[in-house]
């Protein structure tokens, strides 16, 4: 029956996406593997390894911020190669009769999320991954005390396939004076159901998916796991905090521990179960002006790529997808239950 393809809508972005599941791509088995490259836990021309922190442009924020030069635990760094430079005019120019830009002003760092060079945040312990996320918000909050930054943007490339060009494990954070519209977008939809329903559309979401329960894997107090309705790409998933805030910045940081637990163990499933894939993850967050917003949600959206965008994509703007997020949910909830009942992860 799941083999019929389907044509789903995202209720998020109104976006359709084909569904049209491969009987030869179906989740069968769980594997197990460790990391796919056998790197050393030290690398001498690694930039982010420690002992090398004089490569690296001076560092914006050491945790702990008590300890010495290399005994830090996490490091934020300016990205030496960034796209855009820290100070500019933000006055859009009219380049002729159709076209308008301005100065490519805007802040990339690099949050270097451990000492060891050759681990992951699927393999970290809880407390090195909140030391991750309380340095993301720390610097979030810190760069939206400049007005102008409106749109801040953490993310994490894992493996060859994401873009990544360093193995060391670390994540970004992308300061931007516009809203892009595909921000833009997903705030119009939530603006137009909270208009109609008067209520925001990802609590809603929320009690939906929990009611239908098909495409969710976990579930703790604070947060909900699930493969999206009408998932892009195989095995695409989402973190909801059940607390409503609209900005991550906001988010309560007594709250951080308990983000560190589901989003390593997250991780450390798509690891099992996929056989340590590439993967982005994004933080999917309002912008610093609609901190307060009450239709907007921030929520993790992790992308596995395992498959490549291809000129269909690129013309047609729709997705193909050869999972239905059903089965893949049912394929993470037997690799989770199997992860718990080796003790492996958590079972709160
Ligand atoms: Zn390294
Ligand atoms: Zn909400």
């Amino acid at each position: 029956m799941s083999s019929m393809s389907e044509i789903r809508q995202d209720p998020t972005t109104r976006e359709w996406v084909i569904i049209a599941p491969e009987r030869a791509k179906r989740p069968q088995h769980i594997s197990k593997r460790t990391l796919a490259h056998d790197l050393p836990a030290w690398d001498e021309s690694c930039p982010f390894c420690p002992g090398n922190e004089s490569q690296t442009p001076d560092e914006v924020l050491r945790l702990p911020s008590s300890a010495q030069v290399s005994a830090w635990e996490v490091r934020v760094v300016p990205n030496r190669f960034a796209a855009l430079n820290i100070s500019g005019n933000l006055e859009r120019i009219e380049d002729g009769r159709l076209f308008r830009k301005m100065d490519g002003v805007g802040i990339n760092e690099v949050i270097i999320e451990t000492p060891s060079h050759n681990t992951t945040m699927a393999l970290m312990a809880y407390e090195q991954v909140e030391k991750v996320l309380i340095a993301y918000q720390h610097r979030y909050n810190a760069l939206k005390q400049n007005r102008q930054f409106k749109f801040i943007t953490i993310f994490k490339n894992h493996g060859c396939a994401s873009g990544t060009s360093l193995v060391h494990p670390h994540s970004q954070l992308v300061a931007t004076p516009i809203a892009a519209t595909h921000y833009r977008r997903r705030l119009d939809v939530a603006v137009d159901y909270y208009d109609d329903i008067g209520k925001c559309l990802y609590c809603d979401l929320i009690a939906e998916e929990l009611r239908e329960k098909a495409r969710v894997i976990a579930e703790t107090r604070e947060f909900i796991v699930l493969h999206p309705y009408a998932s892009r790409v195989s095995y695409e998933t989402w973190i909801i905090p059940k607390a409503h805030y609209a900005s991550f910045g906001l988010f309560p940081q007594v709250h951080l521990s308990k983000l560190a637990i589901i989003l390593k163990d997250t991780l450390l499933c798509l690891y099992h179960g996929l056989n340590n894939p590439a993967f982005n993850y994004m933080f999917d967050t309002s912008t610093t002006e609609d901190e307060d917003d009450p239709h907007y949600h921030w929520h993790i959206r992790i992308v596995p790529r395992l498959t490549t965008i291809a000129g269909f994509e690129m013309g047609s703007g729709m997705y193909i997808n050869t999972v239905m997020p059903e089965d893949a949910a049912r394929f993470m909830r037997e690799v989770r239950a199997s992860l718990v009942k080796e003790g492996t992860l958590s079972s709160e």
